[in-house]
């Protein structure tokens, strides 16, 4: 999916490497005639950069990103008690992923159109929620879980 850069950084080896708003690194390396970006050595062309979309196919795998820690989580819900903004369609916030513990049961996963995934979610098999990614849980039968919020550090 496309995301936009938020920032420019050298990795270890010196290479330009450019920060999406989901977290995920990306080369962006002048090494001609591999690749080609003058613009990246100069300050100005990093700038005239940012906040442009580069296609994120570690988001497609729902992959977190290295270095995200969790700093939040809701109380355990079970199927009484599942707010109901969980239950229909919505989303975490730029740069937000989230797991979903399931301590008991079972819970329906669904992320929404354009990514499309129906999904069972057991204690063996977290959901990794997407930012943005619109999606909804539905209890199946008895279940209790927990959402926990991971960000960069
Ligand atoms: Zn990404």
């Amino acid at each position: 999916m496309q995301r936009p850069i938020t920032s420019f950084a050298l990795d270890q080896e010196a290479h330009w490497t450019a920060t999406l708003s989901c977290g995920h690194l990306q080369h962006t390396r002048h090494n001609p005639p591999i690749s080609e970006r003058p613009w990246v050595l100069s300050e100005e062309g990093r700038a005239s950069r940012i906040g442009t979309e580069r296609d994120c196919f570690r988001c497609d795998q729902f992959e977190m990103p290295d270095g995200h820690a969790p700093y939040q989580r809701t109380p355990d819900f079970n199927r009484d008690s599942v707010p109901a903004g969980l239950r229909k369609s919505h989303s975490t916030k730029v740069g937000v992923w989230a797991l979903i513990h399931v301590v008991s049961g079972s819970l329906r996963y669904v992320v929404e159109p354009p990514v499309q995934i129906d999904s069972v979610l057991t204690p063996e098999a977290p959901g990794i929620v997407v930012p943005e990614l619109l999606h909804h849980v539905e209890p199946l039968g008895d279940v209790e879980f927990y959402v926990e919020f991971w960000k960069s550090l």
